[in-house]
């Protein structure tokens, strides 16, 4: 009976605010959630599957890709390139599914301009030290990167009044319950529901 366009959710935060679990486990509690495959030229970690976790290309694909109007955004993220495909995405908003994109701000503030109905959540560490600490807990980077991600960290913070939701990762459940009233409630929005029957009543 009531029908509308997809929801484009877009999560951006510093590295370790804990985005990526807080996107996975998204993901697996709502499953009509569509998530975007990112296309990247950085080379793959041990355990990502190409097509799956990303498709990772070369730096001229990347570009033929670009010049052909293919990327609905792209940003150049830590000295590799990334963008998001603009066809799935459309399709999927089309067809009335919602996608989830994990990306960062540079990314954000191009859909916002594309999309102005998209939703932005910006996910942040309680605090930098909490931020310095989860980034040496993580012991996959050296003391230099470590440094190098902390700046960019407090680059991005900077821009957390461009974004509609803000989400500070004390504790993962609570930021999970948070994340997914945001998604829920924006289901909900009356300006985002067509009506396929112009003369509905709804029930008061
Ligand atoms: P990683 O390489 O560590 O998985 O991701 C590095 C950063 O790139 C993260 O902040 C992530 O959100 C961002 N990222 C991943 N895919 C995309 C994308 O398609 N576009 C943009 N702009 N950023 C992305």
């Amino acid at each position: 009976m009531i029908r509308r366009r997809g929801t484009l959710f877009v999560v951006s935060a510093p590295s370790g605010a804990g985005k990526t679990t807080l996107c996975r486990e998204m993901r697996l509690r709502l499953h009509d959630l569509a998530y975007s495959v990112s296309v990247t030229t950085r080379a793959p970690r041990s355990g990502e599957i190409d097509g799956s976790d990303f498709r990772f290309v070369h730096e001229r694909e990347f570009r033929a890709m670009l010049d052909g109007g293919e990327m609905a955004e792209w940003a150049t993220v830590h000295g590799n390139l990334y963008g998001t495909p603009a066809a799935p995405l459309e399709a999927a908003l089309r067809d009335g599914r919602d996608v989830l994109l994990d990306i960062d701000t540079q990314g954000a503030a191009q859909l916002r301009v594309r999309y102005p109905e998209a939703v932005l959540v910006f996910i942040v560490a309680p605090s930098m030290a909490e931020l310095e600490q989860r980034l040496r807990e993580r012991r996959s980077d050296r003391e230099s990167e470590i440094g190098r991600r902390l700046q960019r960290a407090r680059e991005e913070i900077a821009l957390w009044r461009r974004y509609d939701y803000l989400i500070v990762n004390r504790d993962v459940k609570e930021a999970m319950e948070q994340l997914e009233s945001i998604i829920q409630a924006e289901r909900c929005r009356v300006a985002r529901l067509a009506l396929n029957f112009p003369d509905l009543e709804v029930p008061n």
